[in-house]
């Protein structure tokens, strides 16, 4: 089949939901995926940082290959011999207390959700029905409805009422806007260490650390979205650590299973986990066997092949040289570990146009909003591969 086929294909037969960029990839190894036709493009989006490990990193695919052979769903009505260990590995490398397994990023969310909502009945004290969380403008936490609910970007929204009530919307980045916003019914507050999907807004320096004081204070959990921050993305293990905090609660994703199988996870520590009893909540296959295997091989490469650190090696580099880019265009470049965008200014027409120009450079990259690119290849990338994104980068600006 040629590569206009399956685009045909797709278009005529599936949902609209989705934009792509109209390549059709076959294969992948490491930061490298080929088309239907054979090219070769260096990946930077690595799946919304779901492969944060590389495609089919190999240990990870024996993990899943081994287990898949020998059991692969229990459901949690029976105990398994991988989700255990599973928590175990988790709780030691997070310093977590607890972990509620899940697959995808918004049922982890919904899952911190409902666990601070009763949290807030069972111990704060919040009259029955009445708990609010406080969220932030312009955030991304996934699209079930009750997360689109307290989104800001009307896209998201529109047309999908009506929503769930609870949630109270202030400015990202605003510590004083947090502490105002705080009721007696307030039971949490939900926020993305760096807001990837709004295109890589990076709060100032000591937010995090204000924000987990005045939770401390005034008596309110503190979740953490670390899906696409977490697991080594930004340089750190998890984002928090860039300001010396820990969440209360913290949602990872992602990266979690190398891109090889959605699985998620709320860490908890015990007074917040240990409000949720027998019944409650669950999921089919949230934390089955299969699952744990491949989560527990990806966050062993993680570490092993100091993936981390490499993110913080090769991110600073990247985001050093492409400040060193001076273009009319570009009005600024901001980033943290592989975490990185290039925002431009409103009038030259839009990121995907450079993001199809990047293409046929061979480099694959996605517009956030009108006028941002992010870059988040996987944390496997060398610094050879890194010059070949920024030479590509100047190659596609315009010359005046
Ligand atoms: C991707 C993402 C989610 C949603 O994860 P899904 O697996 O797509 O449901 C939630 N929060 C953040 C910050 C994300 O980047």
């Amino acid at each position: 089949m040629q590569q206009h086929e399956y685009i045909e294909l797709e278009d005529l037969l599936g949902a609209h939901n989705y934009k792509p960029l109209d390549v059709v990839i076959s294969r992948g190894e490491g930061v490298w995926v080929w088309d239907v036709d054979g090219n070769k493009y260096l990946d930077c989006l690595a799946a919304y940082s779901a492969v944060n490990q590389g495609h089919c990193h190999p240990k990870i695919m024996q993990a899943m290959v081994k287990q898949a052979e020998k059991l692969t769903l229990t459901s949690r009505a029976f105990r398994n011999d991988q989700l255990g260990p599973f928590y175990k590995e988790l709780c030691e490398l997070t310093r977590s207390h607890k972990v509620l397994p899940m697959n995808s990023g918004a049922e982890a969310v919904e899952t911190a959700i409902k666990t601070v909502r009763k949290w807030g009945y069972t111990v704060k004290g919040v009259p029955e029905d009445k708990a609010e969380i406080i969220v932030c403008d312009n955030n991304f936490h996934g699209r079930t409805i009750s997360i689109v609910s307290f989104s800001t970007d009307e896209n998201a929204r529109a047309g999908f009422g009506p929503f769930t009530p609870g949630f109270k919307c202030i400015p990202f980045g605003d510590a004083n806007a947090f502490d105002a916003a705080i009721t007696e019914n307030t039971v949490a507050f939900l926020v993305e260490p760096i807001q990837g999907e709004a295109g890589v807004m990076i709060p100032p320096d000591g937010y995090l650390k204000k924000v987990r004081e005045i939770c401390d204070r005034r008596n309110v959990v503190l979740i953490l979205d670390e899906i696409q921050t977490g697991l080594g993305r930004t340089g750190k293990l998890l984002a928090e650590e860039h300001e010396g905090i820990e969440a209360d609660l913290t949602i990872i994703g992602k990266a979690l299973s190398g891109g090889y199988y959605p699985v998620s996870a709320v860490l908890s520590n015990t007074e917040v986990m240990n409000v949720l009893q027998p019944g409650e909540h669950g999921s089919t296959f949230g934390g089955n066997p299969l699952a744990c295997a491949v989560a527990r091989t990806a966050l062993k490469v993680l570490l092993e092949e100091n993936m981390v650190e490499n993110s913080s090696v090769q991110g600073e580099y990247f985001l050093s040289e492409l400040k060193k880019i001076s273009h009319p265009d570009i009005k600024e470049v901001r980033g943290r570990g592989l975490m990185v965008a290039i925002e431009f200014h409103p009038q030259v027409g839009g990121a995907r146009a450079y993001c199809n120009k990047l293409k046929d450079e061979g480099i694959l990259a996605k517009d956030t909003h009108e006028n941002i690119v992010r870059f988040a290849p996987p944390l496997v990338i060398q610094r050879d591969e890194v010059d070949m994104i920024l030479s590509a980068i100047s190659k596609v600006l315009p010359t005046s």
